[in-house]
């Protein structure tokens, strides 16, 4: 598979240090399990950051910071949200087979071959992945007939596509399986899929904004 669209430097190097959004980190996390390039890149930022840290820890620490991170060495790590190994959750069937294990976990049932999509326009089917944000924001499953044009919208926050099945065009690029598209607040933009259905993973940092009167009375019932 070659991938054409990686997330950005910035986006990588914001998720090895942690500091990344829960939505935005399961872009990344799932990302990184069908991209061996940016696997290779977090891997290596991890190792920098790790190293940095080390650097600075004589200065930068308090007294007594030093014994309470040795005593922690003895604690057995939990598992990161979005790090989770697959190799708890039973094998993948159907559709679900499509799902990166990082959004699998996030479903009601992740063993169900079935998903459970809920039509929410002419078209378009979506499963919410994770609770709606103070702020807005949110991470959605969609899944887009082929040929269908996303109603026109701009956002107050940065919007993450992650495509997993299938392809989408949004102005002259083309994105299909593993590419990530970074679309910045406040560009307005409309998507449309290529001839099949298309399931991605959508990612908003902030409430969308739609654009013309039938896209805004849907508004309150959808979220991508
Ligand atoms: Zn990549």
């Amino acid at each position: 598979m070659t991938l054409s669209h990686h997330p950005s430097e910035s986006l990588l190097a914001a998720y090895a240090a942690g500091v990344l959004g829960e939505g935005a980190s399961l872009i990344v996390a799932a990302h990184l399990t069908l991209c061996p390039h940016c696997r290779g890149a977090v891997d290596h930022l991890e190792a920098l950051g790790g190293a940095l840290l080390e650097e600075m820890a004589p200065l930068a620490l308090a007294e007594g910071a030093l014994d309470a991170v040795l005593a922690r060495l003895d604690t057995p790590a939990a598992p990161s949200p979005t790090r989770a190994t697959a190799s708890r959750l039973p094998p993948p069937m159907g559709e679900a087979a499509l799902l990166p294990a990082p959004l699998r976990r996030h479903l009601a049932d992740p063993s169900a071959a079935t998903l459970p999509w809920r039509a929410i326009a002419p078209g378009i089917r979506q499963i919410a992945l994770l609770p709606r944000t103070a702020g807005g924001g949110n991470a959605h499953l969609l899944k887009i007939a082929p040929k269908t044009a996303l109603p026109r919208h701009g956002h107050h926050g940065q919007e993450y596509t992650l495509v997993l099945a299938g392809a989408f065009q949004d102005r002259s690029e083309r994105f299909a399986r593993g590419d990530v598209a970074e679309v910045e607040a406040d560009r307005v933009h409309q998507p449309i899929t290529d001839g099949q259905d298309c399931l991605c993973l959508v990612v908003t940092e902030g409430p969308l904004r739609y654009m013309g009167m039938i896209p805004r009375l849907m508004q309150p019932f959808t979220g991508f």
